[in-house]
Formats: structure tokens, C-alpha cells, sequence
């Protein structure tokens, strides 16, 4: 750990991103989740971070009850855990943090839960990451002004670290609904209306059309929730149009499959 890194630990007490039990700041060979979780809370998270989905019986890594436009776009969708978004279990607490706490320590911790299924998903598809531009889709202004950061941002540019990749705003987004109070086609139809491509102007009217930053390159979209995938969705399909070779999703927690009965 670098000596500021040490000294800023000692000014803001790092706390359990799940019960706010103050962390000892390691300074010394400070092991994985050391810095996120208390001993109990990483015990509680490993146990919790492996529950399977009950209609597939597969972890979320691996789960493939993805909306048809995922599944035909990449062989499994990177994530760390399902989460509900109504429970108060340790996962939705640490997940729900990532939005309000710029820790980077937590973004990092979970770029490194994530780092295992995404190098698999990079081995499947034959992409080399090394290659790849980790992007993202950004919050709501507003959102960005309330909290000071943007938790997509920051786990792009952990994730993209890990894989000697780099990191490049791809997208702006205008005002929108929020997403969490729609239906899933008015989610489709809001990130339509509010998730745009840098530099592309808002709709291109223009007759020559410039060879697109984009063009060839793949993308590697990083998201902390993965809902109904709309926003996602429509972020893959932008960069499509403008020419990348390929555009993949990976996110932290992706909401739990309810089985219908
Ligand atoms: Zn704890
Ligand atoms: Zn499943």
C-alpha cells in the first residue's frame, strides 16, 4: 500500500461496506475484502455472493436467464452476485454503497470479484483484454452532482487496470425518468430517449458521415446493476452502429430471476 493511501486510512477510518464496523487500517500484507468488509461481513459475502439462481441453478456468472438480446450477443454476462434490490441482505448493502460511497477501495474489491468471469468471457469470445476500451454508462447528472462520482466510472477504470486495458467515455446521458420506477418496454423507450454517443450529435443529419472512433475497436461495457438491461442494451446497440468489432456487458450484481409459478 502506498504511504498516502496508508496515511488517508488513518484519517477516514475505512468502515464495513456492510455493517459500518470500523476496519483497522492494514498496513501490512492486507489481504482480499480486508479494506470493504469486516471478518464476519467477508465470510457472510463469500457465502452470499455464490447463491444460485432458482430457475437455472447456476451462479450469476453463469446464469442464462438473460433477455434474448444479451444471450445472443455474448456466451454469459461477467458478474460477481444476484441481488434483490428489496432485501437488506449483505449483498444489496454492499451493492447499494457502490452508489453512494466513492470508496476506492470497495470499487476495487469488486473489480476483483469481477476480474475471474469476465477473463473467462474474454477467453470464450477469443478477445484479447489487453485490446479492449472499457467504457461505461453514466449516471444522471444529478445524480453525479449529489454523490460527487459516477459508480460506473470508477469500476471501468478499476476493471479496465486489472486488464492493462484503457478506459473511454463512450456516451452522455440527458435528464430521462428514473429507470427503477418504469416498465420494462418504458425503460427500453426512456434509454432510447436519454443515452446518446459522445461527439455523435444528438441525431446525425448530416450527409458525410466520418469514420467513427468506434469503428473496429471492442468495447467492454462495465455497469454495477444490471436490471432490465435497457440502458445496457442500448449502450451495445450505439456502439454497434458505429462500426465496434464487438461490444460485450458485464456488471457487479445482477437482480435476482424470479421463477414463475
Ligand atoms: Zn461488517
Ligand atoms: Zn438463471
Amino acid at each position: 500500500m502506498k504511504f498516502f493511501e496508508v496515511l488517508k486510512n488513518l484519517v477516514f477510518v475505512p468502515k464495513c461496506l456492510s455493517c459500518d464496523e470500523r476496519l483497522l487500517p492494514v498496513i501490512e500484507g492486507n489481504g482480499r475484502g480486508r479494506m470493504c468488509f469486516c471478518e464476519d461481513c467477508l465470510k457472510k459475502w463469500d457465502q452470499a455472493r455464490g447463491n444460485i439462481c432458482p430457475a437455472c441453478s447456476e451462479i450469476a456468472a453463469t446464469c442464462s436467464c438473460l433477455p434474448k438480446f444479451f444471450k445472443d450477443n455474448q456466451p454469459s454476462v461477467p458478474s460477481v452476485c444476484f441481488y434483490n434490490p428489496k432485501s437488506n441482505d449483505i449483498k444489496t448493502i454492499a451493492v447499494l454503497k457502490m452508489k453512494r460511497i466513492n470508496n476506492s477501495q470497495y470499487f476495487e474489491f469488486m473489480a476483483e470479484e469481477l476480474y475471474p468471469s469476465l477473463e473467462n468471457l474474454f477467453f470464450e469470445m477469443g478477445i484479447k483484454p489487453e485490446e479492449c476500451l472499457f467504457t461505461w454508462i453514466p449516471r444522471k447528472k444529478e445524480s453525479v452532482s449529489k454523490h460527487g462520482f459516477d459508480q460506473g466510472r470508477e469500476l471501468a477504470t478499476k476493471a479496465a487496470k486489472m486488464f492493462g486495458a484503457s478506459v473511454k467515455p463512450m456516451f452522455f446521458r440527458f435528464a430521462g425518468e428514473e429507470q427503477k420506477t418504469l416498465s420494462k418496454k418504458e425503460r427500453e423507450e426512456n434509454a432510447m430517449d436519454s443515452i446518446f454517443l459522445l461527439g455523435s450529435g444528438i441525431v446525425r443529419k448530416g450527409r458525410r458521415k466520418r469514420k467513427s472512433f468506434a469503428e473496429g475497436k471492442t468495447f467492454v461495457i462495465i455497469d454495477d446493476v444490471l436490471t432490465s438491461g435497457a440502458t445496457l442494451k442500448r449502450g451495445v446497440e450505439l456502439l454497434r452502429s458505429a462500426g465496434a468489432a464487438v461490444a460485450v456487458v458485464a456488471c457487479i450484481a445482477r437482480t435476482e430471476v424470479k421463477v414463475k409459478k
